[in-house]
């Protein structure tokens, strides 16, 4: 048994993530020599929404291009890591036994949300990795006892990575064109470091509300979908330490900070 893996969230910003020369990268390609090995990974994207929570079973999962108007060379990637369809079934119990409905998806692959950021922590891609999605039409909390059902798999060797973004305002994004390393406006750094500053201090309440209460959380969140992987990692791992992991911009609009919870991670 491996004791003691940390629940992690990750920005993963663009699809071009692996390719652009940005300190983001460097990091996640260190990241997953500072931890023990998983004997899995479960990854909790931003870019899989359904009403109920659903795990997916593929034992072979194919990698999905789930972005428009990249370049080519980006369609013809693959991350060939097998699934799990025994630990997808037993998170599905595990999920509805503290209280919600929960189905296993015998053929969704994994999309860039998962394998884009993979592909840097876990280049072999020979670690299982199971999918789960998010609910956007589910509030903050029940994101957070999601996360809290899956808690006990971390003592399980499984690694359970929240994958989104801490800020992600596309619009934003495609209207200022800023260059890769340009510096955040005003308004993507204030927000940024608050959830910073209140998931550090415990203060969950706080990260809970921050489309509400932090400033300028909707501009940054004008959708949650890229928030929601954060209270899933949060509350798979709510006590035990917790540190930034990371803390970066691309693109100006998109912060790539990443947090560990719940265990002592080495630097990455
Ligand atoms: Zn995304």
């Amino acid at each position: 048994m491996i004791q003691g893996l940390p629940s992690l969230f990750i920005s993963h910003g663009s699809p071009t993530l692996g390719q652009d020369d940005a300190p983001v990268r460097d990091f996640l390609r260190h990241l997953g020599q500072a931890l023990p090995r998983p004997k899995a990974i479960l990854v909790i994207s931003a870019h899989f929404n359904a009403p109920i929570p659903v795990l997916t079973g593929a034992p072979h999962p194919e990698t999905i291009h789930d972005f428009q108007g990249f370049p080519e060379e980006l369609y013809a990637q693959q991350y060939p890591a097998p699934g799990s369809p025994v630990l997808a079934e037993t998170m599905r119990q595990a999920i509805v036994r503290s209280g919600f409905e929960a189905r296993v998806h015998p053929t969704r692959g994994l999309d860039h949300g998962a394998w884009v950021p993979l592909q840097l922590i876990y280049p072999a891609a020979d670690i299982p990795v199971v999918q789960l999605s998010i609910s956007m039409n589910q509030t903050p909390e029940w994101h957070y006892r999601l996360g809290k059902a899956l808690a006990s798999y971390r003592d399980e060797g499984v690694l359970i990575i929240g994958s989104g973004a801490l800020t992600h305002n596309l619009r934003a994004l495609f209207t200022a064109r800023l260059e890769l390393n340009s510096d955040a406006p005003d308004w993507v750094s204030t927000f940024a470091d608050w959830v910073d500053e209140k998931t550090l201090t415990g203060d969950d309440t706080a990260v809970l509300n921050a489309l509400e209460m932090g400033p300028h959380g909707l501009t940054n969140h004008p959708t949650p979908d890229h928030i929601l992987p954060l209270f899933v990692a949060l509350g798979a791992s709510a006590d035990g330490p917790r540190r930034l992991l990371h803390k970066s911009t691309t693109y100006g609009i998109l912060r790539m900070d990443a947090f560990a919870f719940g265990a002592h991670v080495q630097a990455a």
